[in-house]
């Protein structure tokens, strides 16, 4: 069910608890801006999640209201999870679905990364 992404944060969202490993999760990166593991449902051979560890709901929301160092960091760390996953030369998608038409499940800012086939076209239809 997407969730809008402009209401207040929810700490009890399942990246939340991932954050405070009240729940598990497939570790693939950690550093103090951001936490990487593996979708529980995975739409490619490599499917990752990248999420802030600051509660922010939504790109909209991590764009406007997040500092220069948590962004910078952020980004880098996305790059640096798709560098070390080997996916630098065959190439890779990013995507950030945000609010209701963007098909938001998770009120946790998260960006997906995809890999590891040719991904096709950018949007079903
Ligand atoms: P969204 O639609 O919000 O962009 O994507 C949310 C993603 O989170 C989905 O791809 C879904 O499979 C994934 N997801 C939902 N719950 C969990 C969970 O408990 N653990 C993990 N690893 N992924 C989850």
């Amino acid at each position: 069910m997407p969730v809008d992404g402009t209401g207040a944060y929810d700490p009890q969202n399942v990246f939340a608890r991932i954050l405070r490993g009240e729940l598990p999760c497939r570790k693939v990166y950690e550093d103090e801006y951001a936490l990487a593991f593996h979708d529980i449902a995975p739409k490619a051979p490599i499917h990752v999640l990248v999420i802030p560890k600051g509660a922010y709901i939504s790109f909209a929301d991590f764009s406007a209201q997040a500092s220069e160092a948590e962004i910078a960091g952020f980004i880098r760390a996305v790059g640096k999870v798709a560098r070390d996953l080997g996916l630098e030369a065959p190439g890779y998608r990013l995507v950030s679905n945000t609010g209701i038409e963007g098909g938001q499940e998770v009120p946790h800012f998260h960006v997906h990364l995809f890999g590891g086939r040719p991904l096709g076209a950018m949007l079903p239809g």
